[in-house]
């Protein structure tokens, strides 16, 4: 290794020569030397990452001019994308790869005395984001430019993005993550780019009746830029984050040197707030005002950003033609803030009037839901949201009223209805809330789910009402994932036997074509094949993990994967249960019969939200029956339990297509759609599932011979609810032998009791098995004995194995993306030549 860049006899040139490794190299040298972060003397292999990282974004900056100056030309209709998370991972594989210049950067950086392996290694995620609604964002960013669409994404920059899990006696602790500790070498500081951004203050009325939004604090949204490189293309689009600050003139210096040190520096306190984690506790009032802080700085920036790109490329401004060029979808509700926003832009700034603000409004602005689960819908309070943002508040007052109107002139049946239906909750005279959902499906042009299944709840259920008056509005969009970083790039092996059999590589970017492998699903070379990258796949996580967790796994067992958000609706605990069920099993047998059974690892990964204890209290049981379990000489052989600790995006690139057997296995109608699901499917990996969200559709793609089918069918659900709180409910056997075995402390002495109770039907206990835990676990037995039969026969596995990649060409985030822009946001390509 060369202790020094320049001792390696390759001359440090400022721009690159795309393509060629010796260019390439040099650029890199270069710098090492004059954009470094660390002593040009030294050239290890965090220097080399950065040096790396920089020398990628010099050529994805140049492609990002290109793309927004030809947009600028253009002036094509834009779509902005608006989240209040973006779960990027490590940007380095994926900008190489997209680039093209994977080989040039890997011989680059064998020349310099470095290995690619090593240096990407290096990189920290961006982990601004805590699930699938983060990670689809920026599956969508990395489709939108793929398919050459005029899109921005709007985020905000935590400083600390989710919290760092770290797995320890007492369960899961948590810690901040700083992924900026040493920057972050793809953001774009433009200081060309601020904005002000307004909270509390009050509303002045003009002697024409006109409103203004005046006092307050004032801070500045300052915007960075993360270049978002397309495969194949140069279109390089842009995810802009904000970060709240106070210009200098506003900073007290009076006060400060008048010795009042901390009252001068109140206002910067206040603004490294507003961006300093993702979804801070909300329990108090504090809490609360904070996150609503967030939401409105997102939505204020962002549409203040719109506007003055839609001015500056025109002279005259007609405002009817503002929705021919701007498209805003909502990532859920986090965003709703944008819609009084650009109400209030449009009739207290520009001179509007009501019904035109409207309009432009309502066909500017798209929603999609995520969830159906009540705690989730979000509800701000009234009081709160008048006192940060009093003239918001009077316009969702309007909007409300409107609504009213509007309903008993069109629908005077459902005014029995309206109090539910209102945007404003004023059921409860001490908590009158605003209803974030109402306002977005009452002023949106668009709403749509994320799953078939899913758009047919928010249809029939949830929002049954607003479908009977307005059903042109609903859609489905049935989320999808990007296949480069998913697959091209998280296991090249696998994605090599791919192009070689379909002889082409261009399923990259028209994933329909994988149905091509369904001929060859019974070929015994290509099944060979499969095999052997699957368990090249297998050995590298099994060596992460002994590094990592400290855990040996023999890379010849069953590799059996549930990563997601630890949630009780997903069911982490129905999977430990039926593993503890499978350890007694095991310690009983004799050894003849142990050495028949297919020797399994179950891996589960998760973070769980800081203040659920529930959630918690299931990592702790995981990581109890682990080590119980991984220590017990007779049972290890055949069953291994390892607790993955900090999932992320990075560990999921690695677990995903090291894995054979994945667990989707949420209570029927709650997971909106799931996207793991798709990953793993992608990967060849077998689901075991329920009827819910995508595992539908995947179901229905790759054939139901080919999925692990268990569990009450969401349709069901209420009834069996309602049965079990009555105590008709009759528990299996093993179910109840299962709880006993935890209750005679066979896992230690903590205390499980409250997860055990939450599991009993008529204890009055919590809600009384609400996720059907009991309901589904001997379904779930049954499903299990068929994977491991399944398993025994290795070629019917690997047929199986194939035919879920073959079927997976639908949930390519491209299609996805396809249908938002010619369905809601009519938004066309705009190709940089
Ligand atoms: C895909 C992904 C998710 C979503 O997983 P689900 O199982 O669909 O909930 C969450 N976190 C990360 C890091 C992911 O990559």
């Amino acid at each position: 290794m060369a202790s020094n860049a320049s001792e390696s006899a390759v001359p440090a040139i400022a721009h690159p020569t795309p393509g060629d490794s010796f260019g390439v190299a040099a650029n890199i040298v270069y710098h090492s030397q004059f954009s470094s972060r660390f002593s040009p003397f030294k050239f290890e292999v965090e220097q080399a990452f950065y040096a790396t990282a920089a020398s990628v974004k010099d050529a994805l900056v140049q492609r990002w001019n290109e793309t927004y100056k030809h947009f600028h030309e253009e002036d094509p209709k834009q779509v902005y994308y608006l989240s209040m998370e973006f779960l990027q991972g490590r940007a380095l594989t994926n900008a190489i790869g997209n680039l093209g210049l994977s080989d040039a950067y890997a011989a680059a950086l064998t020349k310099l005395g470095h290995d690619l392996e090593n240096v990407r290694e290096q990189e920290k995620d961006a982990a601004l984001g805590n699930g699938g609604l983060g990670r689809l964002a920026s599956c969508f960013l990395d489709s939108m430019a793929t398919l050459d669409l005029p899109a921005w994404g709007y985020g905000l920059r935590y400083k600390y993005g989710l919290f760092k899990q770290i797995i320890s006696s007492k369960g899961q602790e948590e810690y901040a993550e700083d992924w900026l500790e040493k920057s972050s070498p793809w953001e774009i500081v433009r200081h060309d780019v601020t904005y002000p951004v307004r909270f509390f203050g009050e509303v002045q009325v003009d002697s024409d009746g006109r409103r203004k939004w005046i006092g307050g604090e004032v801070m500045q949204a300052l915007a960075y830029d993360i270049p978002i490189p397309g495969y194949n293309t140069k279109n390089t689009i842009s995810l802009r984050i904000w970060e709240a600050r106070v210009p200098a003139e506003d900073f007290d210096l009076y006060a400060f040197n008048a010795g009042k040190h901390e009252e001068a520096v109140q206002l910067q306190l206040k603004a490294d707030q507003i961006c300093s984690v993702l979804y801070p506790g909300d329990s108090t009032e504090d809490g609360k005002l904070l996150r609503l802080k967030q939401q409105y700085m997102l939505c204020s920036a962002s549409l203040q950003d719109i506007f003055s790109r839609f001015k500056e490329r025109r002279g005259a401004i007609s405002w009817d033609e503002f929705p021919n060029k701007v498209a805003v979808q909502l990532n859920d509700t986090h965003p709703t803030l944008a819609i009084p926003e650009l109400m209030r832009i449009l009739m207290d700034d520009e001179g509007l009037g009501w019904d035109q603000a409207w309009n432009i409004t309502s066909s500017t602005i798209a929603y999609t839901n995520h969830t159906v689960l009540p705690e989730a819908l979000e509800k701000w309070s009234q009081v709160v949201m008048a006192k940060l943002l009093p003239r918001h508040m009077e316009i969702i007052a309007e909007i409300d009223k409107r609504f009213q109107v509007l309903v008993a002139r069109t629908r005077p049946e459902l005014e029995s209805k309206l109090e539910a239906l209102q945007v404003l909750d004023n059921s409860n005279p001490e908590k009158k809330l605003v209803r974030m959902a109402h306002l977005c499906v009452v002023s949106a042009h668009s709403v749509n789910g994320v799953a078939e299944l899913h758009s047919e709840i928010l249809k029939k259920e949830l929002f049954s009402d607003f479908y009977s008056l307005w059903p042109e509005k609903f859609n489905n969009k049935t989320n999808g994932v990007t296949p480069r970083r998913w697959l091209r790039f998280c296991s090249p092996e696998l994605s090599a036997i791919i192009t070689k059999w379909l002889r082409t590589d261009k399923w990259v970017t028209n994933l329909d074509l994988l149905s091509g492998l369904r001929e060859f699903a019974e070929n015994k070379q290509l099944q060979e094949e499969w095999n052997a990258a699957k368990l090249a796949n297998k050995v590298r996580f099994a060596d992460y993990l002994l590094k990592v967790v400290g855990v040996e796994v023999n890379p010849q067992t069953l590799f059996d994967i549930q990563i997601k958000r630890i949630h009780e609706y997903k069911r982490q605990l129905l999977n430990i249960l039926s593993v503890i069920y499978r350890y007694k099993t095991i310690k009983e047998m004799s050894p003849e019969e142990r050495a028949n059974t297919v020797p399994r690892t179950v891996m589960f990964g998760g973070k769980a939200f800081a203040t659920y204890a529930q959630a918690k209290r299931i990592v702790k049981l995981v990581t109890d029956v682990g080590a119980v379990v991984n220590n017990d000489p007779n049972v290890s052989p055949h069953l291994k339990v390892v607790f993955i600790p900090n999932y992320n995006v990075t560990v999921a690139e690695l677990a995903i297509p090291a894995s054979e057997l994945s667990q989707h296995i949420s209570t029927a109608g709650m997971e909106a759609s799931g996207t793991s699901n798709m990953k793993f499917a992608l990967n060849g990996s077998l689901i075991i599932g329920t009827l819910d969200g995508a595992n539908i559709e995947i179901r229905e793609e790759i054939g139901e011979d080919n999925f692990f089918l268990f569990g009450a069918r969401a349709d069901d659900v209420p009834r069996l609810r309602k049965e079990r709180e009555q105590g008709k409910f009759v528990p299996d056997p093993r179910f109840e032998e299962v709880k006993d075995f935890i209750r005679s402390k066979a896992f230690g002495d903590f205390d499980y009791e409250p997860l055990l109770e939450a599991l009993e039907g008529d204890t009055g206990y919590g809600r009384g098995d609400y996720f059907l835990v009991g309901q589904d676990f001997p379904g779930y037995l049954d499903a299990q004995d068929k994977v491991d039969e399944t398993y025994k026969n290795r070629a019917k596995w690997m047929k199986m194995s194939i035919l879920s990649t073959a079927g997976s060409g639908k949930f390519s985030s491209d299609r996805t993306i396809s249908q938002y822009a010619n369905e809601i946001w009519q938004v066309g390509q705009c190709r940089v030549p």
